[in-house]
């Protein structure tokens, strides 16, 4: 396992970062919600943008979607540690400074550049997108949801990316959960033959799965 960065505060870790001003939601932000994990991680996961709880304490998948996000490492037999985790859009998006909104173009286009930075720190084989616009903002290609679950390599950055739904999508739409365990099998197959994950599932949703 590689060395955890997680315990880190970001001005040791990303201090350009914490301080970007690449777009206009420095503005409204609390504080930039950097990439963590490990330096050495094989897996990326990237969502889409801070919400009020990320924003709030600087970390990512907080709240009732952070617990959706951790059944879902569980199910793959992973957990925080032995991943990366950034956003596409690393600043909270709002409407009026109370309510989120989905990033605009120009502020992904704006925040690509620490994707990237990300990307050459870490090295991973793999980044799963969880989401239109964490899939968009590393393949720069048109989201469909057919393109869940096929792994497509991106030559720009010589890995491959698994796209999956959002987890936080499931806490209004439950009647995906099957669609979404069904995803997260072939994910966990991949990771498993790639040797990134021992394929065992815990957590509440491996309950669930057939003996
Ligand atoms: S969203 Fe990204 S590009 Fe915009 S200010 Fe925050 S860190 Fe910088």
């Amino acid at each position: 396992m590689g060395r955890i960065v997680s315990e880190l505060p970001p001005s040791t870790i990303a201090d350009d970062e914490a301080h970007c001003q690449r777009c206009g939601l420095w503005r409204t932000r609390t504080q930039v919600v950097v990439g963590r994990g490990s330096e050495t991680a094989r897996v990326m996961f990237l969502a889409e943008a801070p919400g009020r709880e990320e924003d709030k304490t600087g970390l990512g998948f907080q709240g009732a979607a952070g617990q959706r996000f951790n059944d879902m490492l569980a199910f793959l037999g992973l957990d925080r540690e032995q991943i990366w985790l950034a956003n596409a859009v690393r600043c909270r998006p709002t409407v009026d400074g109370k309510r989120n909104r989905a990033p605009r173009p120009e502020e992904i286009q704006a925040c690509r550049h620490w994707l990237v930075r990300d990307i050459a720190r870490v090295q991973p084989r793999f980044i799963v997108t969880l989401g239109r616009i964490a899939f968009e903002a590393v393949t720069r290609e048109t989201w469909d949801p057919a393109r869940r679950a096929i792994p497509l390599y991106v030559n720009e950055f010589s890995l491959e990316v698994f796209a999956v739904y959002h987890p936080a999508y499931l806490i209004y739409r439950r009647d995906l959960l099957e669609t979404y365990r069904q995803d997260l099998r072939k994910l966990r197959g991949v990771l498993v033959t790639a040797g990134v994950s021992t394929g065992e599932p815990r957590g509440p949703w491996a309950m669930m799965e057939s003996p």
